[in-house]
């Protein structure tokens, strides 16, 4: 964590000063805003979280519960969710209160006596070594606390507007505040009143019943009917031996359990699948009696038995395979040519099983799909033209996440005896780990991913997909650390260069290229960076040397990548590494050790081009499609 460069700082550094918007926040909902986000779900709060680094940008959450979540809902955390959590700086603080998935333990029918069930495979959780940070189970409720920590202490200081709900909407011509809104209070003194709200764009984070996906005549396309599942939250006791572990439970008869422990040691979730609903239920099913649930869930463990003392939550989930049909207010025939003002994200655009754990999770990509990119376009880093990039971009994930959970969920509710082999369901949870984890998403080709021409650079780090961190030592301090575990939720742009010759002061690729990006008039540092802000405020440098640390001179490192930042010009010494000769990142992400390489990465970590040290036009023309020239920095 870097502080103190604009002064001593004798608090929290994670509480930021206030600034610009922070300074001078309403305590009422302003009638005219940049950016008003709708409802404070995982979606909503983590857009929020990131909107209000921004201190220049007037957001809004508005919320119709009167205050915070207390509890229920989702509660499984991918360890591509973690370590998005790392880059707002929450991280730590989850893995401590969370229970950690390590295992799944794999239950069916015991061949011998149908009726009796027994413990198949037990795979480890993540097999592949996808992430070093952890799978956890959390609930949805703790996880919303923390990002809204982190928007209350941003610059920003922003907090929901509880009690608020969102009514309907127009798009109107007007060029400042295209989108005109209705809301209403829900709760206090004030309840029933309605009152209009003009902003420049709208995300609807409103949960699978969106009103804003009505306002904007989007439709959830896929499955007619529903399919339900009772949860409970429980405190019990219980003779089943593996209730402190993750389990997917088949009983003889097609019942299904998914039993999920949860945080502080006692509780444990059990989705219980209460099976299709039919067209005529009329929201019958979302009446099952908690007993009847319990019942199920009994007659599935036999011979176990589940003893509730307590249920402090339960629900009727009831849900379909659903994706809207796009993901913001353009019509398909006018995609690139008319300005989305209006975004979906979340449950607003897709609706699955809870049987993989991905409810929450993609939800969170999503809204920092578009948090990031509006942060772009409102302080005019970037042309209006990035948003159209954040309905392709989601609307791909969505239906790979609606696939893969409609097979997963059939696999799962198929009896043992009708799958190809026994261990059919445990070989297809594992081989396809990466999707559930969160690792499967790969942006295609577009106006901020670059082709794969270079890949060959850097195989590793695949263009499109997240850019999967691996270990190094920081130079100045000999401080084994993780390259991507720097990267900040912040909104900037990150270019690692990976050098190509293992002596610092020789003539290299890489020193030329560090001399071009911080000297030359196309330089797109030089280009992009506002006057008189920090070297590093829209594109973060970095570099990566072959060598020992101990053999990298820092009076030899070229001044790119030791930037003068803050009101002191102080130099940033956290920007130059070596390669770990224990665990040589060069090897670990097939790096061309021969030609080096230059890797970008995206605001939400996403590897956006790879390219060769001494490509520094196509290095100019990719940050010239994408950001706007800003007014020449003064360095
Ligand atoms: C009862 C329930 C149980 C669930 N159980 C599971 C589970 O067990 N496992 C799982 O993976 N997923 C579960 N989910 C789904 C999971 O919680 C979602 O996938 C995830 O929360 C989606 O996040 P989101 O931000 O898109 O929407 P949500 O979390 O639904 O948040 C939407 C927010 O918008 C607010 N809102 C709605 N309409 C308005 C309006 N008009 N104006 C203002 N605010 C509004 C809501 O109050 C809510 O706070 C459950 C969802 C629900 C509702």
């Amino acid at each position: 964590m870097q502080f103190h460069h604009h002064g001593y700082v004798t608090g929290d550094p994670l509480i930021h000063p206030a600034a610009g918007y922070g300074l001078e926040r309403p305590d009422d909902l302003p009638d005219e805003v940049d950016v008003l986000i709708v409802g404070a779900g995982p979606a909503g709060v983590i857009a929020a979280a990131q909107l209000a680094q921004f201190p220049g940008l007037r957001v809004h959450l508005v919320e119709r519960r009167p205050g915070r979540l207390e509890m229920g809902q989702a509660d499984g955390v991918a360890a591509r969710s973690v370590e998005t959590f790392h880059a707002f700086g929450f991280s730590e603080r989850v893995i401590a209160e969370a229970y950690r998935i390590t295992e799944m333990a794999f239950w069916h029918p015991d061949p011998a006596r149908p009726d009796h069930i027994v413990r198949g495979a037990v795979p480890p959780d993540d097999p592949y070594g996808l992430s070093e940070f952890p799978h956890l189970i959390v609930n949805q409720a703790r996880v919303l606390d923390y990002f809204l920590e982190v928007a209350a202490h941003a610059p920003a200081r922003l907090t929901p507007d509880y009690g608020i709900e969102f009514v309907s909407l127009t798009v109107t011509q007007d060029a400042d505040y295209p989108v005109t809104v209705t809301v209403r209070h829900t709760t206090g003194e004030r309840e029933g009143e309605q009152r209009t709200v003009r902003a420049r764009y709208v995300i609807g984070c409103d949960g699978a019943h969106s009103a804003v996906r009505s306002a904007i005549g989007r439709t959830p396309v896929g499955d007619t009917s529903n399919h339900a599942w009772g949860v409970l939250d429980v405190l019990a006791v219980t003779d089943f031996p593996d209730v402190r572990t993750k389990c997917a439970i088949q009983s003889h008869d097609g019942g299904n359990i998914l039993l999920i422990p949860r945080e502080g040691g006692f509780l444990v979730r059990w989705y219980v699948d209460l099976g299709a609903v039919p067209d005529d239920d009329a929201g019958q099913v979302r009446a099952t009696p908690v007993q009847a649930i319990i019942d199920r869930a009994n007659a599935i463990i036999h011979p176990y038995t589940l003893d509730v003392r307590s249920v402090p939550w339960h629900s009727v989930y009831e849900v379909g395979h659903r994706v809207t049909d796009g993901f913001d207010d353009v019509p398909a025939d006018r995609a690139g040519t008319q300005t989305p003002r209006v975004f979906l994200t979340g449950d607003a655009c897709h609706t699955h099983s809870a049987k993989a754990g991905q409810g929450m999770n993609v939800s969170m990509q999503d809204g920092w799909n578009i948090s990031w990119k509006l942060a772009h376009v409102l302080t005019g880093r970037a042309p209006e033209a990035l948003l159209a990039t954040y309905s392709a971009e989601r609307h791909v994930v969505a239906q790979n996440l609606i696939d893969f959970d409609r097979e997963w969920s059939r696999l799962m509710a198929t009896p043992p005896e009708d799958l190809p082999d026994p261990a059919y369901l445990e070989d297809f949870y594992v081989k396809t780990s990466e999707f559930p984890f969160g690792f499967g998403t790969c942006y295609a080709p577009s106006l901020i991913t670059a082709t794969a021409d270079h890949q060959d650079l850097a195989t590793g780090f695949p263009i499109g997909r997240r850019f999967k961190s691996a270990p190094v030592v920081r130079v100045a301090d000999a401080n084994p650390v993780e390259l991507g575990h720097h990267a900040r939720a912040d909104g900037r742009w990150r270019v690692y260069a990976f050098a190509d010759a293992p002596a610092p002061a020789d003539a290299s690729a890489l020193r030329d290229w560090a001399r071009w990006l911080g000297t030359a008039a196309d330089s797109p540092l030089l280009r992009h960076t506002p006057h008189g802000a920090d070297p590093d405020a829209v594109i973060e440098v970095k570099v990566i040397y072959q060598q020992d640390h101990a053999h990298v001179e820092t009076a030899d490192v070229p001044a790119v990548f030791l930037p003068r930042v803050g009101p002191f010009g102080l130099i940033d010494y956290e920007k130059v590494y070596a390669a770990d000769p224990q665990r040589d990142i060069f090897a670990l992400r097939g790096i061309d050790s021969a030609r080096g390489a230059v890797v970008v990465v995206r605001p939400d970590q996403y590897v956006a081009a790879v390219l060769p040290l001494t490509a520094t036009g196509s290095l100019r023309d990719y940050f010239a499609r994408v950001l706007l020239p800003q007014e020449a920095a003064s360095r």
